[in-house]
């Protein structure tokens, strides 16, 4: 059995969706199990719908919602010359049931509802699609994903129990590919013990493929992209891009924790676990080779890769008495900001100063500030660029660092990181 995961964008319209089909029609006679996401930006849509919930705005809430709910229907009415067709009874149930959330006091557990609410953007996308797929002669069964993957009460970043998970996929998933070439099931989500809905962290559906292909087996994953595989930059910051043909699951692993977000982090441990390779693949472009992420290192030098993150800001923090900062005091730095939820990009330390690189978007530096301003003192320097090269030599440093200030430069056998910053 083959897993294949359809993001957003891949079925952000019905001439998407009609795509998704087309696609599958060229896997005839083949078994698939097809994770999919909720419609092009509905789960940002849910996002605002859970927040206007939130402030009892019963107006933003009902604005939203039949926003979404438009969205949805000119798309079914794309898709389905009939309207009498009983999907359009179901995503009208499921709107229901969501126009009667506002009725219910917000529950105090802001991450509980929004796990129930932003869960039925792959719920409703998974009944569309299956029942355009039916309508065109594509035998496919529905699965629930909120049964199935079993996940701790950790709502917003659901962790995966794994061997309930499995039990579970065995005894109520495998079956139904006796019966059916196709099975359907929704990305992003999962549930409780106790039953409730959960979800795995926002782009959690490729997760979810990795998940489905480990309980099962499978015979390999597939993420269908509007970009031709993985590329060793970000477009938006690079001219030039290569497409990676064969990198390793080490490879990929490391990419992704530097910040390329081509996969979601997750995915790939599952399947390097059992040897499972990860095709990314541009569903404009089916028959295109795409990459294969697999065991072998062999090729992972060919290329050098460069992750870009913009608008860091780089804080230094030294003890107030000039005294060294010792395991200590990192240790009282990390808990702050372990506490604060700081994510960071990146650390140094010297005699007198612990340096930190953070998302600029994600802090406000007053609040850092204010976090060690009992005990230490902080200068911050902001409007900073993180570059990351794997597989570095010094022709790509100059390449980055031309006409750039370089502010700080780490680097390892394989890797060379670089803040800089414009002049
Ligand atoms: N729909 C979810 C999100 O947009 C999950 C996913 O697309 O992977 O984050
Ligand atoms: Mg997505």
């Amino acid at each position: 059995m083959k897993v294949f995961k359809f993001g957003g964008a891949s079925v952000k319209d019905a001439r998407a969706v009609r795509n998704v089909s087309d696609i599958l029609k060229m896997f005839s006679g083949e078994k698939i199990t097809v994770v999919i996401s909720a419609m092009g930006k509905t789960t940002n849509k849910l996002e605002d719908i859970v927040k206007a919930y939130q402030n009892h705005d019963r107006k933003m809430f009902m604005a939203h919602v039949d926003d979404l709910y438009n969205f949805h229907s000119d798309i079914m009415g794309e898709l389905f010359h009939e309207r009498h067709y009983r999907i359009f009874n179901e995503i009208e149930d499921q709107f229901e049931i969501l126009r009667k959330r506002i009725d219910q006091p917000f529950p105090d557990n802001y991450s509980f509802a929004y796990d129930q609410i932003v869960s039925m953007g792959e719920v409703i996308s998974t009944h569309i699609v299956s029942s355009y797929l039916f309508e065109n002669g594509l035998l496919a069964a529905w699965a629930d994903a909120r049964t199935l993957v079993r996940t701790d009460n950790q709502y917003q970043e659901a962790k995966v129990d794994w061997d309930k998970t499995a039990t579970l996929i065995s005894s109520r998933f495998k079956p139904l590919f006796d019966s059916n070439d196709i099975v359907i099931t929704q990305g992003f989500v999962g549930h409780t013990p106790e039953g409730f809905t959960t979800t795995l962290g926002r782009e959690g559906s490729d997760y979810t493929a990795a998940i489905f292909a480990y309980c099962c087996d499978s015979d390999s994953v597939t993420i269908w992209k509007d970009v031709p595989g993985m590329l060793n930059a970000d477009p938006k910051w690079f001219d030039n891009t290569i497409k990676l043909d064969k990198i390793s699951f080490k490879e990929a692993i490391e990419l992704s924790y530097y910040g390329a977000s081509v996969i979601h982090p997750k995915t790939v441990k599952p399947l390097q676990n059992k040897n499972i390779p990860l095709y990314v693949k541009s569903f404009i472009d089916p028959n295109a080779e795409g990459t294969v992420i697999q065991a072998t290192t062999d090729y992972d030098h060919l290329v050098p890769s460069f992750i870009f993150k913009m608008d860091q800001i780089l804080f230094s923090i030294t003890t107030k008495d000039f005294s060294f900062i010792v395991e200590e005091n990192l240790s009282d730095i990390f808990s702050r900001l372990s506490n604060a939820n700081a994510k960071i990009n990146l650390m140094q330390n010297s005699a007198l100063s612990f340096s930190i690189l953070l998302d600029h978007g994600k802090v406000e530096p007053e609040k850092i500030l204010q976090l060690f301003s009992d005990t230490y003192a902080v200068k911050y320097n902001e409007g900073l660029e993180l570059v990351t090269i794997r597989h570095y030599d010094q022709a790509t440093i100059d390449r980055v660092t031309e006409g750039k200030e370089i502010i700080l430069e780490q680097k390892t056998r394989q890797t060379a990181r670089i803040i800089i910053k414009n002049k």
